[in-house]
């Protein structure tokens, strides 16, 4: 039954690529707008292959009832395959949702390549949804049939000393939807009871797309990042990466009131260029940041340097750009294998640095970035480059990592032929 897809060997002409203009717009040239509850927003001419029917009708196999779904399984480092497997049933207290789109995150890109945490595989990954639950529990609370949901993955306990202070983030019993249970790289995923109650499950804003609403569970980490150290008015912010997460940490650290907020950056340099900041610093010449950096902040160094690279020299060198009293934020995890950061304890004991980490995000995040997101102080169109069909996650993951795409959300609705 599956169509192993190694290497990202997919058929992008059967698959179908949709690449989306930088307005969002579609411009009719296999590029679509954004799809709103399953239907053309009206902007496209037609001319494109269009996935909106499959997404209306359930597609061939997407029906329930003894039915299969298709999904992305990674089965191993640089292994993914697409498999169809049965429409899972909706779990004892939970929820069945089915999947409109899924964003492929940095950390599924680590993944792909570096094995899953514990070394999880045949796994459905996938952890940035937003879907319409199709079926709820009894006594499942909060959600019913038919009501439009964003996902985040994490899962806490509830109980262990984390959990009974409010931390949800720093759980000891943390668990992830695209980890340790199936997650959104699938047309349906199920929501254990678990996931309802100590889990990140919001309704997504009148009005706002599948893609937008997946796109905030980024926007998610990125503003508790922020809110925790108190990026606030007239703060230097110096953001090292010029990924989508990069790009977000700018734009966030702009509508907080920074003044000055600078982007340090490898590939996507244009990219981040568009997010206007104060200054674009290319990070292959290390003392022309430096100098750089230090004439716009009057010598001193920056308020917060956030690193969302996970590059040890990077963290080592924003460390010696920060200000007496500033912050370092070590944001996104390196993989196990990686060199970790020697940061010079003397410039921390003399500056009285503060560093510090930024995982996840706490119980509110979701809905904090929901309507940030609602509010237009995050504009989700601005990162979303691509919009792929599920077969297309693996080449989606490769494009990723080349730097020849920001964001990429899946979709698992649009028209695939059978293999
Ligand atoms: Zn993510
Ligand atoms: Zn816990």
């Amino acid at each position: 039954m599956a169509d192993g897809v190694r290497n990202g060997a997919g058929d992008s002409a059967r698959g179908g690529t949709y690449e989306v203009a930088r307005d969002g717009a579609c411009d009719g040239r296999g590029a679509r707008g954004d799809m709103r509850d399953g239907t053309c927003d009206g902007t496209c001419d037609g001319s494109h292959e269009s996935a909106h029917e499959d997404a209306r009708d359930g597609g061939r196999w997407g029906e329930r009832g003894g039915a299969l779904m298709e999904c992305a399984v990674f089965r191993g480092p640089e292994n993914m395959a697409i498999e169809r497997r049965p429409i899972p049933e909706c779990p004892d207290g939970g929820a069945l949702v089915r999947v409109m789109a899924c964003g492929i995150c940095g950390s599924d890109v680590r993944a792909y390549y570096n094995g899953l945490k514990g070394g999880a595989a045949e796994q459905i990954i996938g952890h940035e949804i937003a879907g319409e639950i199709v079926e709820a529990a009894p006594g499942a609370s909060r959600f019913r049939a038919g009501d439009r949901v964003a996902l985040a993955p994490d899962i806490s306990c509830g109980e262990c000393y984390y959990c009974r202070r409010g931390l949800v983030n720093l759980c000891l019993r943390h668990r992830m939807l695209g980890t340790h249970l199936p997650g959104g790289f699938a047309q349906y995923v199920a929501l254990p009871r678990d996931v309802l109650e100590h889990g990140f499950a919001e309704p997504v804003p009148a009005g706002m797309s599948w893609t937008h609403a997946a796109f905030a569970e980024t926007v998610s980490a990125v503003l508790a990042c922020q809110k925790r150290v108190g990026v606030s008015l007239g703060d230097s912010a110096l953001i090292i990466g010029d990924g989508p997460v990069g790009c977000l940490h700018a734009e966030v650290a702009r509508a907080r009131g920074a003044s000055k907020v600078f982007i340090a950056g490898l590939d996507r340099l244009e990219t981040a260029a568009g997010f206007q900041p104060d200054l674009l610093l290319d990070s292959r010449d290390p003392e022309g940041c430096r100098e750089q950096v230090m004439r716009a902040t009057g010598g001193i160094g920056v308020d917060f340097a956030i690193c969302a690279v996970p590059d040890a020299s990077a963290q080592e060198r924003a460390l010696a750009l920060c200000r007496k009293r500033g912050v370092l934020v070590i944001y996104g995890g390196a993989p196990a294998s990686a060199e970790l950061s020697r940061l010079n304890s003397n410039a921390i004991h003399y500056g009285e640095i503060t560093v510090t980490g930024s995982f996840s995000y706490p119980a509110t995040g979701l809905a904090d970035a929901l309507s940030a997101i609602r509010a237009g102080h995050v504009r989700p169109e601005r990162y979303i480059s691509h919009v792929l069909p599920l077969r297309e996650a693996a080449r989606g993951i490769e494009r990723l990592r080349s730097g020849k795409a920001v964001k990429i959300m899946l979709d698992p609705w649009a028209r695939q032929p059978l293999p």
